[in-house]
């Protein structure tokens, strides 16, 4: 591959760079035929949905104003309850992000004087003020939901017996995060995730519980709502977007879960029958048929920097070998120029936004100074490649995305070039 080589020479990365990243793959070939054949069964999952549910070019036409017998929205929505194998479905671009579809399912669903527990310790760090966990106006607390929760054992599994302490005949619902988002914790698997449902609903049977499944969705065969999930949540400017959903969210789960989801959405009465498209059809359903490939292609990028990065002596988590259950992937570098020339790489690989250079800089809600590189279509969107990271020992970058793996590919060699240009590492 001399051309290629040549063409990577005249974007900066050297012959080194280049030739201990195609050491580093030649041991994953495995790998990647596993997360292959993962994309091959949810591609066709997908077809099939949308073959069952006859989608055709009607689908795709505009509407607006109050929408109502929307064809495009209301065929969608069967697709995804579909392919996530629930009752019903709320996918619209008038949920404006993760946070708000968790939300709405948990506002929905939880009256004055309900118990919310989370088993995996604390949430996402954007769900805190809206549980209450830090006080906001408007906060699930400030409305009488009182929230628990049991933090995982030192060795990150779930402490069953806190667990089994902490539910009572108020608990009306259980809040599972599939990834680990910003944490240190394991992101947990499906089946893991499956076990613990069944625990608690072993304790209290008619226990509601939701899974925030933001950057699981298309990582492994099943989803939460296969295994005893009541809601399953999720950005779409994350994996299920493809990368060209512009906005949205969805909710997965029963229908009673989801009417009243559509209620909170919108209006008592008015429920999932409002709601235009406005024109995001095709983006929407052209997004999710790639999901399953671009996923793909995130996980690889995913496994390829953790087995570039480790055996360089920087830790990964998840570590080089093991099995992944979202896309994110943190690499330990050590000091803040690590984390400035690994961001610089990222930035300089990126389609939109190359030539910007990427710096430490402060930000609302955060105590330490954060790095950001993207450079993506979809603004904030965090299925293309971006990488991220407060700094603070041990400085450490969390990346995720890549819509295709070449791209993903291209961007982990300039970070690693940036950090021999920098003189950070020797290969
Ligand atoms: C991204 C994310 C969210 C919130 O999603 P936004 O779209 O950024 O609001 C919630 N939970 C987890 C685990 C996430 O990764």
């Amino acid at each position: 591959m001399e051309e290629l080589l040549e063409l990577y020479q005249t974007m900066g990365i050297s012959p080194a760079v280049y030739a201990y990243g195609e050491k580093a793959l030649e041991g994953l070939k495995d790998r990647f035929a596993a997360i292959d054949r993962v994309a091959e069964y949810n591609q066709a999952k997908v077809l099939r949905a949308m073959q069952k549910n006859r989608v055709s070019a009607a689908c795709f036409v505009p509407t607006s104003g109050y929408g109502y017998d929307d064809l495009g929205r209301d065929t969608l929505e069967r697709v995804y309850a579909d392919v996530f194998h629930t009752e019903s479905a709320l996918v619209r671009p008038q949920i404006t992000c993760g946070t708000h579809a968790l939300t709405v399912a948990l506002s929905a669903n939880l009256l004055p004087g309900d118990e919310l527990l989370s088993p995996v310790g604390l949430p996402y760090d954007t769900l805190q003020e809206v549980i209450g966990i830090r006080e906001s106006p408007c906060s699930l607390a400030e409305y009488g939901v009182v929230y628990r929760q049991v933090d995982l054992l030192p060795d990150g599994s779930f402490d069953y017996e806190g667990i089994r302490k902490a539910i009572n005949p108020k608990t009306k619902l259980i809040t599972i995060q599939r990834s680990k988002g910003y944490a240190t914790r394991p992101t947990f698997s499906t089946s893991q995730i499956g076990e613990l449902i069944a625990f608690c609903k072993s304790i209290k049977p008619d226990v509601l519980v939701m899974v925030d499944n933001c950057y699981g969705e298309f990582v492994e065969t099943m989803e939460p709502s296969d295994v005893g999930a009541d809601m399953t949540v999720g950005s779409l400017i994350k994996n299920p977007g493809g990368g060209l959903a512009p906005i949205g969210g969805y909710i997965c789960g029963t229908r009673e879960c989801v009417d009243r989801c559509a209620y909170r959405l919108s209006a008592p009465g008015l429920g999932k029958e409002v709601g235009a498209n406005l024109g995001l059809m095709t983006s929407l359903y052209q997004g999710f048929f790639l999901a399953p490939t671009v996923t793909a292609s995130a996980e690889k990028g995913a496994v390829f920097a953790a087995n570039l990065y480790e055996p360089l002596g920087f830790r990964c988590v998840p570590n080089a070998t093991e099995s992944r259950h979202d896309i994110i992937q943190a690499v330990e570098l050590g000091s803040e120029e690590g984390m400035i020339a690994f961001c610089k790489g990222i930035q300089a690989a990126a389609p939109v936004d190359s030539f910007a250079t990427p710096y430490p800089s402060d930000m609302p809600g955060y105590s330490d100074k954060v790095i950001m590189a993207a450079g993506a279509f979809v603004q904030g969107s965090s299925i293309e490649l971006s990488a991220d990271g407060p700094i603070r020992p041990p400085y450490a970058v969390y990346f995720q995305g890549g819509l295709t793996w070449c791209s993903a590919k291209l961007g982990i060699l300039m970070s690693l070039q940036k950090m021999v240009d920098a003189g950070l590492v020797s290969l």
